[in-house]
């Protein structure tokens, strides 16, 4: 694979939390990042912090909008040249159990993360294929993909849905050289626009513990006592991006400080 400091990245939902330190890390480490997200002036405002158009460039794209996430792999040809990296990492939370459910929250949870990851992965297997140089093409699906918990029916099982896209397109896209990877992070409070927007409210009552020791709770079910940043998941990107990855496809990485079985 080419060289991490020569890839051009596509990053979903990257104006924010996990997403932009994905994007910050890939840039710091050479490669060209297209910063694409629901809010423009949120995405042109991390492409600046991150660097010059040169290297980070922002863009509207509604993931769910099929054009819009054309202009988004469209984005990255034009303005360095050409695609090697897509994470979907774009997503919401609403966080409600299975009866307060209502079938437009179903809908806007598949929607934004389900069909949203398929339009990019498609839009981007395209341009990929085209190129004739592999790539990488990672979802930031999450430990609930995996494992049960109460209270995000649709989130979590739209998590699965993105783990079994995964697999899927490992095995579809393998012969083009595109891996397809995932992970699963958990309990990522600091910087996360999920949890500020009501999910960590929602989470800090369940469990019976002020919203602002949330991170510190999550950090204490942890096996490693850690808490989990976005950087920690960003560094996962890294991983699975660089060359001493290259023979791994079809993967979940989880970075969640270690689960205890239940
Ligand atoms: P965040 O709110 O900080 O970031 C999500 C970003 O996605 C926001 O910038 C938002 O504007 C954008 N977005 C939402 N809908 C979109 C759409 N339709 N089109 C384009 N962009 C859209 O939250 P985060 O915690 O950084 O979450 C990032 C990803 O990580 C999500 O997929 C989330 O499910 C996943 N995740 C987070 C955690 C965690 O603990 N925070 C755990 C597991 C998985």
């Amino acid at each position: 694979p080419k060289p991490l400091a020569t890839r051009i990245a596509l990053v979903t939902g990257a104006a924010s939390g996990i997403g932009k330190a994905i994007a910050t890390r890939l840039a710091a480490e050479g490669a060209c990042v297209v910063i694409a997200d629901l809010d423009l002036e949120k995405a042109q405002a991390a492409a600046a912090e991150i660097g010059s158009t040169d290297v980070a460039v922002g863009v509207q794209a509604n993931v769910v909008d099929e054009g819009q996430v054309q202009a988004s792999v469209d984005a990255a040809l034009l303005a360095f040249g050409g695609l090697d990296i897509v994470v979907n990492n774009a997503g919401l939370s609403l966080s409600k159990s299975l009866l307060e459910t209502t079938v437009a929250d179903w809908d806007l949870q598949h929607n934004v993360m389900a069909k949203g990851s398929f339009l990019v992965s498609r839009a981007a297997a395209r341009a990929l294929i085209d190129q004739k140089l592999g790539g990488d093409i990672i979802y930031i699906s999450s430990k609930n993909s995996v494992f049960a918990g109460p209270n995000n029916i649709a989130y979590s099982a739209t998590k699965a849905d993105q783990a079994h896209q995964v697999r899927l397109l490992a095995a579809e896209l393998g012969e083009h050289g595109v891996k397809v990877n995932g992970i699963n992070p958990d309990g990522v409070v600091r910087g996360s626009g999920i949890f500020a927007g009501g999910w960590g409210a929602k989470r800090a009552a369940v469990y019976g513990v002020p919203e602002e020791e949330l991170g510190a709770y999550y950090a204490q079910r942890t096996l490693l006592k850690r808490e989990v940043l976005p950087e920690n998941v960003a560094n996962a990107v890294f991983v699975l991006c660089s060359s001493d990855l290259s023979h791994t496809t079809g993967l979940h990485i989880p970075v969640d400080a270690g689960v205890a079985a239940a």
